[in-house]
């Protein structure tokens, strides 16, 4: 897994245009903490072909002088808890302010590598005024201007260098099933009373970075690591940062599995976090598994699964062919049936299909069924393929790809669903020209 880096610092220093110069047209998650903090950036960058995610963790304050400082220490504290490495900015323009001081006395502390940053250094005045900030105590500093990138590749070598190994690879490609939810949702009961019952546990692997737990599992004859984004727990005070934090574990937890189980209350519903939660794996073609979790606490009548099925479905549009499991950790209900459902769609995920049968069920189906002509002329295709992705990506031949529209591209998706069953994975269809 990647490493953190958080950028920390007073409001004005440059953080954000720093961030930004690294994220450049990445995406980055957005996180509005509503009056109290600014927006908190998270994104992710390489550099020297090292992966990295980024936090600018923001701070901005309205309101007294002393909420303002408690907000920089607390993201400070945050920054130290969370990250692997730290990039403290100070403005060269203002000086070193008593508040500068403030948080060179928390890094200093600390036990990760800090990089001091000294920004808007624009002119050789400038990159002399920047030695006052030795005196910080921090060590070497790197004079940088983050509007025009001068000084930031020395640093960005510094910090790339200091960050700890990406293990990832080392690891044996077992299957990774990530396990993904809002807090509550009963995300680590479900992890124990899977392993708590299991005999066929192997190890405990500690998480390559604090932000998840993997396990080895062993059982029906299939091996997988579980990610477990619940395990570790914050002791951070502030709701908001948990559940900042929670969705960044998320994130990270669904961009470097298989399957995501994706975990939720039964009593919430199909909520907003949760659909963000199903529309990042979905978009990063991921298996999905959905677990209606504490349905023991759900008033029941003869049709109340189908209905809550029919729901949950409704929400999930366009991408409603991924399997829904009802279970109740507590009453250990249905808790093997989600691993069994996970493993399938992982087949479902890895599946291969020749050349030879994908044609021969799927040119009946064009033939019967074909694209609707186009400004008068028609489509012909001629062959099918599935390409070598490490998820299922089909290429379909014709003359005239351009005039596939979007519905007859859905059509195809479906039959290939019905025939060769991709349940709870995305499935792409390109259209080629041959
Ligand atoms: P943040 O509050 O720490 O995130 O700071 P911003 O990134 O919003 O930057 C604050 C101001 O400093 C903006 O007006 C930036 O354009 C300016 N700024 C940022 N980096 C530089 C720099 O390298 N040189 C100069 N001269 N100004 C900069
Ligand atoms: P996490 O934050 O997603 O890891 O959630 P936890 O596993 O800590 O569970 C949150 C709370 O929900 C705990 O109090 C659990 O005991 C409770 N819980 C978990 N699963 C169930 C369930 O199936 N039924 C009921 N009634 N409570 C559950």
């Amino acid at each position: 897994m990647s490493s953190i880096v958080a950028i920390v610092g007073r409001p004005n220093v440059g953080k954000s245009t720093f961030f930004n110069r690294l994220i450049q047209r990445r995406e980055a998650i957005v996180d509005s903490v509503s009056g109290v903090t600014r927006d908190r950036h998270y994104g992710k960058t390489d550099w020297n072909g090292r992966n990295f995610s980024v936090i600018d963790t923001g701070g901005y304050v309205v309101g007294s002088e002393d909420v303002f400082e408690a907000e920089i220490d607390k993201q400070v504290e945050l920054a130290i808890e969370e990250a692997d490495a730290i990039v403290f900015m100070v403005d060269v323009e203002t000086g070193i302010t008593p508040m500068d001081e403030d948080v060179a006395n928390l890094l200093r502390r600390v036990n990760k590598p800090v990089f001091l940053a000294v920004n808007k250094v624009d002119n050789s005045k400038r990159l002399e005024n920047a030695v006052e900030f030795y005196s910080l105590g921090l060590g070497e500093y790197y004079p940088i201007a983050s509007t025009n990138g001068s000084g930031t590749g020395e640093l960005l070598d510094a910090l790339v260098e200091a960050l700890p190994e990406d293990t990832r690879e080392e690891e044996a490609e077992l299957p990774r099933f990530a396990v993904v939810g809002r807090p509550n949702a009963g995300k680590s009961s479900f992890i124990n009373a899977l392993i708590g019952e299991d005999r066929y546990i192997v190890t405990d692997i500690a998480g390559t970075t604090r932000d998840s737990i993997d396990t080895r599992y062993n059982r029906f004859g299939f091996e997988f690591n579980l990610v477990d984004t619940a395990g570790i727990r914050r002791k951070s005070k502030v709701k908001e940062d948990l559940e900042f934090y929670s969705v960044m574990r998320s994130v990270r937890a669904i961009e470097h599995c298989d399957v995501c189980l994706i975990v939720m209350d039964a009593t919430r519903g199909f909520d907003g976090q949760v659909q963000n939660i199903f529309w990042l794996a979905q978009r990063n073609r991921k298996g999905i598994v959905i677990l209606v979790n504490k349905w023991d606490l759900v008033d029941k009548e003869t049709n109340t699964m189908k209905e809550y099925e029919q729901q949950i479905r409704q929400e999930m549009e366009p991408f409603t062919d991924v399997p829904i499991v009802f279970m109740s950790v507590l009453t250990k209900q249905r808790i093997f049936k989600a691993i069994e459902t996970a493993v399938e769609v992982y087949q479902n995920r890895s599946k291969k299909i020749k050349t030879s049968e994908l044609n021969e069920v799927m040119l009946p189906i064009i033939e019967a069924y074909p694209p609707p002509a186009y400004k008068g002329k028609y489509v012909k295709i001629k062959f099918c393929t599935q390409l070598p992705t490490p998820q299922p990506q089909f290429a379909f031949f014709c003359n005239l790809p351009q005039y596939v529209k979007d519905p007859y591209k859905r059509f195809i998706e479906n039959k290939l669903r019905k025939e060769f069953n991709f349940t709870g994975v995305p499935v792409s269809v390109y259209f080629r020209k041959k």
